[in-house]
């Protein structure tokens, strides 16, 4: 039916890179099986899912919406793709995204933008677009995303659909293609926050093959949202970010904020207001840190490794060094191109301690409001996206304005806590849906499931 699906649609959706009918219909049918004799592999066996495709598949194109990985096939899956197969989710295919998930919008994929299903001339979100617009066109009821700084929790906002940053370390990051290191995690893209819930129980986890990931158990995510749908968050101190809200952020999209946190007043919840200060330099501390860490990686694309190899056409016997610079010239996008710069400049000797080295301060700035608010509130609450989606190209041309949605969604990731974003509603304004965003200390996933799931 999801293939059908798929078919329908996705022809103005774009949600898709690759589609691997076959591929999805034989493991259906394993899946069958296994659920006729009884011994069904997890409670999602047989489920399809869609997979980001910045994730690492064995035998199936990973491009992470770049020409530089055109036609690259891994020969190896990623932990979390691993472990989908382990559970018995069939893969329906790999999802569109910004180009090595730079950006918000997913337009600055190399292979065209993804339509938001809620109207076809507006963004997904970004840079998880693809996943969340094929989970909210019903192309597949579940997908995975990843978020280095929002790339889940604002697609999810803007597409009507849960989405998940688990705690940093809780999902591996083995086969991740990575953007940023420090900020990178893989997580669930579902319509409901329980669906959310037994997917991240099937992905998370501890994975020798990634040295930051915890050697903890998870908490009881499905237990926790099980509870939470019952409606009671008596005793629960919700915390509401003073900086995240109010100038900047659309009167509809507050509106439906505020009535979340009525809601969970009605459940029983108590509401504290909490400052955060360093917060206001949450977006440029990350956009020091995430370029600095992306340019480090995007070198590994020198042309001889992976994917695309151009040979210029002016120089008859090139270098080496004549061919890399022809294929990153020709296989990067203009926002990658930007973001190596960028990062470049800010680790380059006379600049680091100014650039970089700044920026972790405040980076642990970050980290230290956290905690004191955590200290008053068992959870923060904001809107998880300043806006409703936008149209396709408005902010194509202002990196700033692109930059900007990403306001509330950061600082979780600059400081490993975990966040989920659940729908609030959809703004009187323009009848398009809004998100609210749920913050938990890290390791305590379990209560962004709690109270997500009172909300629903
Ligand atoms: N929009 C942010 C960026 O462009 C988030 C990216 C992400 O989470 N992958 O960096």
């Amino acid at each position: 039916a999801h293939l059908d699906r798929i078919a329908e649609v996705d022809g103005a959706v774009h949600a898709f890179l690759h589609v691997d009918a076959e591929g999805a219909l034989a493991q259906a049918a394993a899946a069958d099986e296994r659920r006729a004799a009884g011994t069904p592999a997890s409670a999602l066996d047989g489920v399809p899912i869609a997979v980001k495709d910045v994730l690492a598949t064995q035998g199936l194109p990973t491009t992470c919406g770049s020409r530089i990985l055109e036609g690259w096939v891994p020969p190896y899956d990623a932990t979390v793709v691993a472990r989908l197969k382990q559970a018995g989710l069939p893969i329906l295919g790999k999802t569109n995204m910004d180009e090595f998930a730079m950006g918000s919008s997913t337009e600055h994929s190399a292979y065209g933008p993804t339509h938001n299903p809620w109207d076809l001339d507006r963004i997904p979100g970004g840079s998880g677009g693809g996943s969340a617009a094929a989970v909210a066109a019903f192309e597949a009821p579940l997908a995975i995303g990843t978020d280095t700084g929002g790339s889940i929790r604002q697609p999810g906002a803007v597409t009507g659909t849960v989405g998940v940053k688990p705690t940093y370390g809780g999902v591996s990051r083995y086969g991740l293609v990575a953007l940023a290191n420090s900020l990178d995690q893989a997580g669930p893209v579902t319509r409901t926050v329980l669906d959310s819930a037994l997917l991240h129980e099937v992905i998370g986890g501890h994975d020798p093959l990634d040295s930051t990931s915890i050697d903890q158990p998870l908490p009881s995510l499905v237990e926790a949202a099980r509870h939470g749908a019952a409606g009671d968050l008596t005793g629960v101190r919700i915390g509401v970010v003073k900086e995240l809200g109010g100038e900047g952020y659309q009167a509809g999209v507050l509106a439906r904020f505020q009535e979340s946190v009525d809601l969970m007043v009605k459940a029983g919840a108590e509401v504290v207001e909490v400052s955060c200060p360093s917060f206001v330099h949450a977006l440029a501390t990350y956009y020091l840190i995430l370029p600095a860490e992306a340019s480090s990686n995007l070198a590994k694309f020198d042309a001889m490794r992976y994917g695309l190899r151009v040979l210029p056409d002016d120089i008859e016997n090139p270098s080496a060094e004549e061919v890399m610079r022809a294929t990153r010239d020709a296989g990067f996008g203009d926002e990658v191109k930007r973001r190596i710069i960028l990062g470049t400049y800010a680790l380059s000797s006379g600049y680091y301690d100014a650039y970089y080295g700044q920026a972790q301060k405040v980076r642990t700035l970050i980290s230290r409001d956290f905690a004191a608010a955590f200290e008053k509130a068992d959870v923060l609450v904001s809107p998880t996206a300043p806006t409703t989606a936008f149209k396709l190209g408005e902010k194509l041309d202002d990196p700033i304005a692109m930059y900007l949605n990403d306001l509330a969604t950061i600082p979780a990731n600059l400081a490993g806590v975990p966040g989920i974003s659940v729908p609030s509603g959809l703004a009187e304004e323009d009848g398009l849906p809004a998100g609210v965003q749920i913050l938990a200390p890290a390791l305590a996933d379990d209560r962004l499931y709690r109270v997500g799931a009172a909300l629903e």
